[in-house]
């Protein structure tokens, strides 16, 4: 194995709040490596509502949840903070000599002087469909998330789901497009949608024309032939089984966030929140600081502009461990030529 990467900072989660950790750890001249489970930063704001407008961001009267990320990774690039998506973070062990161990699932490892955990509600995972067999076709015929639909194009499909992301790839798919498939079949357990109401409406015209099925029910087994998943059965609300062939089936029941290893790593913990004070937003672990949704406080609410507050403050209690010998001022961004280089904007 590779020898580990050495920094002064990891940070554990690319949300909103890890990636203005990167910010205020780089104006006190901390290079941070951010980590996250998802293959793009931005957390939430991006997994759940990309388009959806906020309007409490101290300044900015609306921005959608892209624009705010995009924004973020603008603000922070002087800083050239080290990214490592798609890789959950699983390990964290205080070592002999005060510094940290960490890895990732993927086998990257850092030993670090600190460690800002702004893991949300979570790594986020996709919700399973859980049918016996099924497992083995996971990435081949069986998929949680569409990274790339010229995959799918001219290909028989069956989707899953009621939400938005079921929906929308739905449409996608059934209508002419770069991306047609050549049939595509829509199952969801009862005849009500999460999803926006248009694209439901879309998607009940394309039934009427015939461009597409929707099928009410639940998947409870599957057909194989040796190594290929044929089709599905699918249970309706009348009792019956039928089979319903695919070459593709795409399961979109959302994301369920997991706390997962975090909860090992002997912090402690309150309702499945990591316990920090409010000085420095530091766990019951020296030099492990916990910022944004993933603490609890008294008087916590999980805002984005909170988490950017307890980054501020986390980034100076940091400090000591990493520049012991170093008095840490605070200096305006307006004024401070020191903090106009490290901004890159002198
Ligand atoms: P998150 O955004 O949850 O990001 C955490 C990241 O950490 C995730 O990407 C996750 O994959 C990653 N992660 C977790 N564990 C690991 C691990 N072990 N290894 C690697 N990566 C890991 N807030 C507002 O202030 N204003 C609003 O208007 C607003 N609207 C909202 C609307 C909706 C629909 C929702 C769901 C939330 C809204 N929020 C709003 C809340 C806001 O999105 C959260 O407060 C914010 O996203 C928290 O940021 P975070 O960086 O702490 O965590």
């Amino acid at each position: 194995p590779t020898s580990p990467i050495e920094t002064d900072a990891v940070i554990v989660g690319a949300g909103p709040v890890g990636l203005f950790q990167v910010f205020e750890l780089g104006l006190l001249e901390v290079k941070a490596h951010i980590i996250d489970s998802l293959p793009y930063p931005g957390g939430q704001c991006i997994e759940l509502y990309p388009d959806k407008p906020i309007y409490d961001i101290p300044a900015v009267p609306v921005c959608t949840g892209k624009e705010l990320t995009d924004s973020l990774l603008k603000q922070i690039e002087p800083f050239g903070a080290t990214f490592h998506l798609g890789q959950e973070v699983t390990e964290l062990q205080r070592r002999e000599d005060g510094r940290f161990d960490v890895a990732t699932a993927k086998g990257t490892r850092f030993v670090t002087k600190t460690v800002f955990i702004a893991a949300g509600v979570g790594a986020f995972q996709p919700r399973l469909l859980k049918v016996d067999g099924l497992e083995k076709h996971h990435d081949r015929q069986v998929f949680y998330r569409v990274k790339n639909p010229a995959q799918f194009a001219g290909k028989h499909l069956v989707i899953v789901g009621g939400g938005d992301s079921a929906l929308d790839w739905t449409l996608n798919f059934a209508q002419d497009g770069p991306h047609k498939a050549e049939s595509v079949i829509l199952i969801h357990r009862r005849d009500g949608f999460r999803a926006a109401p248009a694209s439901v409406a879309r998607m009940k015209e394309l039934c009427d024309a015939l461009e597409m099925q929707f099928v009410i029910g639940q998947i409870t087994g599957i057909e194989e032939q040796g190594d290929r998943l044929t089709g599905v059965k699918v249970t309706g609300s009348d009792g019956v089984t039928r089979v319903v062939p695919l070459d593709v089936l795409l399961v979109f029941f959302g994301l369920s966030p997991k706390l997962g290893p975090i909860a090992e790593w002997g912090l402690a913990l309150e309702r499945k929140q990591v316990v920090v004070d409010t000085e420095k937003f530091e766990t019951s672990i020296p030099g492990v600081f916990a910022v944004g949704d993933i603490n609890t406080y008294p008087g916590k609410k999980k805002l984005i502009l909170s988490g950017f507050h307890e980054a501020a403050l986390a980034a100076f209690g940091a400090a000591p461990y990493i520049f012991p010998d170093k008095r840490i001022h605070l200096q305006y961004t307006t004024t401070s030529p020191k903090l106009h280089k490290v901004l890159g904007v002198e």
